[in-house]
């Protein structure tokens, strides 16, 4: 299977700097610190992993990063512009930049798989139907389900469904793609095809990828650079070879053994 970079390819942000950055962050839920005074950036075509234990706060990064949720303190930019504070005009711009694919797919029940993927590039992109549909057309030929435009996505498996998902954020052109789990609702028969269509994208084109993972596998495959998170911090960072082949930490050495 092949990706269209030129589809794809990323430009440099405007701003010159990294595509994402996060500086002191910040949140809080009641007294539960789950980022404390976080920084790190992510430079435009990189694939950056987070991994680290449940309730680490990887998770809440996205969803940030999304702006479904506000920080308690720091700066997040995406592509130069701030996320917080920022109008909801401004905010929507930024979020058109970024695509996310969930651990539950989330695709729209009462719609077409084709629908699922023209629907944002007709409402928000303002694409011609025609225009949406080419290009829904050539996603789901991408991620091998062009025979399955015009069913619903409850027909389909769980790994179909999440192919189709992975689809409908590529149809927005994102800059940035945030990966939350996207295999840990899937049977395991299902899983080892949705990370190999991601690994294709994420040799095969210049796209952004923040991804948060607990396959080790798949992380040192397709990660620049591995986030490791405990308790709302970066215990440690680096290339996949030195995180999983000779990490600095005890705490990342136990956890990646306990999860390989
Ligand atoms: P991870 O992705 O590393 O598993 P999360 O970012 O999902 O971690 O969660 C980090 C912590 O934040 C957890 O303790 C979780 O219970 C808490 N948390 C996340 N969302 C909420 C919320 N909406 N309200 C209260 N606590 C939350």
């Amino acid at each position: 299977m092949s990706v269209d970079t030129t589809e794809q390819s990323v430009p440099t942000p405007s701003s010159g700097g990294p595509l994402v950055r996060l500086e002191q962050v910040s949140k809080r839920f009641g007294d539960n610190t789950v980022l404390d005074r976080l920084d790190f950036s992510v430079d435009a075509g990189k694939h950056v992993t987070l991994i680290g234990p449940s309730g680490s706060g990887k998770t809440t990064i996205l969803r940030l990063l999304m702006t479904l949720t506000e920080p308690d303190e720091g700066t997040i930019t995406v592509d130069g512009e701030r996320l917080f504070p920022a109008s909801e005009k401004r905010r929507r711009e930024v979020r058109k930049k970024i695509g996310m694919v969930f651990q539950q797919f989330n695709l729209f029940p009462n719609m077409s798989v084709l629908r699922n993927l023209t629907e944002a590039p007709v409402s928000v992109l303002g694409l011609s139907k025609d225009e949406a549909e080419h290009r829904a057309r050539e996603l789901l030929d991408l991620v091998g389900l062009a025979d399955k435009c015009d069913m619903r996505p409850g027909a389909l498996s769980g790994g179909q469904q999440q192919r189709v998902a992975i689809a409908r954020a590529l149809a927005m052109r994102p800059k940035v793609l945030l990966l939350d789990e996207v295999t840990s609702a899937l049977d395991p028969e299902l899983v080892a095809g949705v990370l190999d269509l991601l690994r294709d994208i994420a040799r095969s084109t210049d796209i952004t990828m923040l991804c948060v993972t607990h396959e080790m596998n798949f992380a040192r495959d397709i990660s620049d650079q591995v986030l490791m998170f405990d308790s709302g911090r970066i215990l440690e960072s680096g290339p996949p070879e030195k995180i999983f082949g000779d990490p600095e930490q005890e705490r990342t050495r136990e956890f990646i053994s306990a999860v390989l």
